[in-house]
């Protein structure tokens, strides 16, 4: 007797292949099942599908091949498993294989079916025989935790975190938990996680941070309050900087119920968990909750998706949420679906920095750091403390500006900027992608003096240095007086190198560095215990940017930029934010002013609102990269002219497409790329228009005349357009 069985292997993208494939088996394997099959010459890894689920089955009734094997002693992946890598494939416009086998480590795609059955045993032997680290932060060897088993550090909670404990215990969710930077929202999601591990014998808890928050300090405060007191596999790790053996480790204590505790950043989302119960999504506002490449799926909104599959709380947590986030928690009276707690008050004494604004307007021209910012950069210096600079994020879009009559390059039809694309001197719309040659003159004033905002700040480490040439350090335990002072750089350009940032993030702590210089990557994530003076340069570019998000994310970071700040109890002085800008009275940086993110946001959401931007309506976008940007965007036309076809599908007159444009990154390394637009003030009419429109896209792309396109993809709720 044979059976035949349906199974996912993982398939190129956009591949004839994409849904399972058939083969034979002696055996009647259940879904979830791991199995090694042949394609053509190879011997890949797949799981067992249940054809129900399945679009694109092969039809054929040709001879079947029979599996190669199975992977013996392993449990299926569970059906709440197998429905989420569905959803996933689905709602991201991707293949179920391509989702599915990307979910699962590396190393169990790579390893023969004996290799991964001799681990499978050195698993099921005791334990603590095991020499490989189970909790490994990247690069370091993990430190035992001192504290007595499962003790909660003596903390008693306050009356803040008690009152959200409780409705955290006796609501449902899914949560948001706005609470302020020091508030102790990390404190609460200990908790959480103790009184579930407590309550139930088997359950499990998801915890998950965003890239860059993945340190070390917050790993040991996990490892510290667990221990080992759930076996040493108890807290396990999932992150890219894992080796791969370090990362089937974590995958199958997890899998097997062993691990109660995985921390992760996104790509924990699709971890194998069968008893999760908890799912705490961490800065619930971090970008880097988004995957960039193949499937772009959001873990924060897979975090609420599984939440729900599995009968699982969730908890999002920020500072600043994202305006989706907060936009769902409004009250349920007004179509809220996520419970809003709050936590307004930091813990102890320590208090919000103080933000002051320099109006450049008074400034000399062209000037970099103002006089008034110097003098507290001095100041700091003379007292052994140290300030923090930060730059512009790179690589948005720059818009243009006249610096004599300030006009702006907006888009007459939408409320966004215009884009200035170097490499043909255009101003683009990313909207409705309206094209104009750049002015010579400003089309308001006449004036020549027209710019990208918010640039010639790239010399900024050389220029501090010039400044503060005169200045000494004074005499502290570590250095004697008279010496100069120390700049460090912290960016991605400066961070290439391995341990670059280690060693300069040590530097910091150590006190031997008065000014860092950086991008946001600095302001992220590290408690600088000493800093109490944080700086914005020239952050007006992200005020005007032709992203819409641009200003929550700016919010975002110097709320979060000024919360590191001055964690230090010694420091009496109260620590400052400082933000250089043209605009003092922008109604961001008037919330700022006051730590104000619910004005903020209102004001925000009202724009939003107004625009019937996200969260009032739904987007995708489709890129498509060609060695010319003729052949791209001829792509993104063809495909998007293919879209009449489907003008009989319920919901299509609310569907609006836009014409391709060139991205704001145009070329890199000689492959020119463009994107489209796609709109719909109905999440629904836009997810069963792209299902639909899938197909078209393949056959489009199939035509001869688009033979020179590279590659294309969908981006579902893209970040950034
Ligand atoms: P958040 O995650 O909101 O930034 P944390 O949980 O990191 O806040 O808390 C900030 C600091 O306050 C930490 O050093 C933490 O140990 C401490 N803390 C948290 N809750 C309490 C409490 N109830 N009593 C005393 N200290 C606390
Ligand atoms: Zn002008
Ligand atoms: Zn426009």
């Amino acid at each position: 007797m044979s059976y035949t069985l349906s199974v996912l292997v993982q398939t190129p993208a956009h591949s004839a292949l994409a849904g399972a494939l058939s083969y034979e088996s002696e055996l009647a394997l259940a879904p979830g099942t791991l199995v090694r099959v042949p394609l053509g010459k190879r011997d890949l890894l797949g799981v067992v599908w249940q054809d129900a689920d399945l679009t694109g089955h092969e039809p054929e009734a040709m001879a079947l091949r029979p599996i190669s094997g199975v992977l013996e002693g392993m449990a299926p992946l569970n059906r709440q498993w197998r429905e989420l890598v569905n959803f996933a494939a689905r709602y991201y416009q991707r293949s179920c294989g391509e989702v599915a086998l990307s979910a699962l480590p590396p190393q169990l795609r790579d390893l023969t079916l004996a290799q991964v059955a001799r681990k499978l045993q050195s698993k099921s032997r005791p334990l603590a025989a095991t020499k490989e680290p189970l909790v490994a932060p990247p690069g370091a060897p993990l430190e035992q935790g001192s504290e007595p088993i499962g003790t909660d550090a003596g903390v008693t909670p306050s009356d803040e975190q008690t009152l959200v404990l409780s409705e955290l215990a006796t609501q449902s969710g899914p949560f948001l938990l706005y609470g302020a930077t020091g508030s102790g929202k990390t404190e609460v999601y200990l908790r959480s996680v103790q009184q579930l591990l407590a309550q139930d014998p088997n359950a499990q808890a998801l915890v998950m941070v965003p890239e860059i928050n993945l340190t070390p300090q917050l790993l040991a405060r996990f490892t510290q309050r667990f221990g080992t007191q759930h076996g040493p596999a108890g807290v396990v790790c999932m992150h890219s900087g894992m080796t791969p053996a370090q990362r089937l480790n974590g995958w199958l204590m997890a899998h097997t119920g062993a691990a109660r505790i995985v921390l992760g950043t996104r790509m924990a989302i699709f971890a194998s968990m069968p008893h999760l119960k908890l799912i705490v999504v961490d800065e619930e506002h971090d970008p880097s909750y988004k995957q960039q490449e193949g499937s772009r799926y959001s873990a924060r909104d897979l975090a609420v998706y599984r939440g729900r599959l599995e009968g699982a709380r969730v908890i999002l947590g920020s500072a600043t949420p994202s305006l989706e986030s907060w936009h769902l928690s409004r009250p349920g009276a007004q179509g809220g679906r996520y419970q809003r707690l709050l936590m307004p008050s930091r813990i102890g004494e320590g208090q919000l920095p103080w933000v002051r604004r320099v109006d450049m307007n008074h400034q000399p021209k062209g000037a970099v750091i103002s006089a008034p910012l110097l003098e507290a950069i001095k100041t700091r210096i003379a007292r052994g403390e140290q300030s923090m600079v930060f730059l512009n994020r790179r690589g948005y879009a720059p818009v243009l500006q006249c610096h004599s009559c300030d006009w702006k390059s907006e888009c007459p039809h939408c409320s966004a900027f215009r884009v200035f694309h170097k490499i043909d001197r255009t101003l683009r719309c990313h909207h409705c992608g309206l094209t104009d040659r750049v002015p010579r003159a400003c089309p308001a004033c006449g004036d020549l003096d027209i710019a990208p905002i918010g640039r010639g700040t790239e010399q900024l480490e050389e220029h501090l240095a010039q400044l503060l040439a005169e200045v000494r350090r004074p005499a502290t335990a570590l250095a004697q007086a008279g010496t100069a002072v120390r700049i460090a750089r912290i960016d991605a350009d400066s961070n290439r190198k391995k341990g670059h940032l280690q060693t300069q993030l040590a530097q910091v702590h150590a006190g031997e560095v008065d000014v860092l210089v950086g991008t946001q990557m600095i302001a992220k994530g590290h408690d600088f215990r000493r800093i109490t003076l944080v700086a914005a340069i020239n952050p007006d570019g992200v005020l005007f940017s032709s992203d819409f998000r641009a200003p929550e994310r700016l919010f975002s970071l110097l709320m979060q930029a000024g919360g590191r700040a001055g964690r230090e109890r010694d420091f009496s002085e109260r620590s400052e934010m400082w933000v250089q800008t043209f605009y003092p009275q922008h109604p961001l940086f008037v919330a700022l002013k006051s730590h104000d993110y619910p004005a903020f946001a209102q004001q925000q959401l009202k724009q939003r609102e107004q625009a019937n931007l996200p969260p009032f309506s739904s987007q995708a976008l489709v890129r498509a990269e060609a060695r010319s940007q003729q052949a791209a965007q001829d792509f993104l036309m063809a495909a998007r002219a293919s879209a009449a076809q489907l003008a009989d599908l319920p919901g299509f007159d609310r569907i609006t497409l836009y014409p391709a444009v060139p991205m704001s990154m145009q070329r890199i390394a000689n492959v020119e790329r463009a994107q489209m637009l796609i709109e719909s003030p109905s999440r629904t009419a836009l997810q069963r228009f792209l299902s639909a429109w899938h197909t078209l896209l393949q056959a489009t792309r199939a035509l001869p005349e688009h033979k020179g396109l590279i590659r294309w993809a969908v981006d579902v709720d893209p970040l950034a357009i």
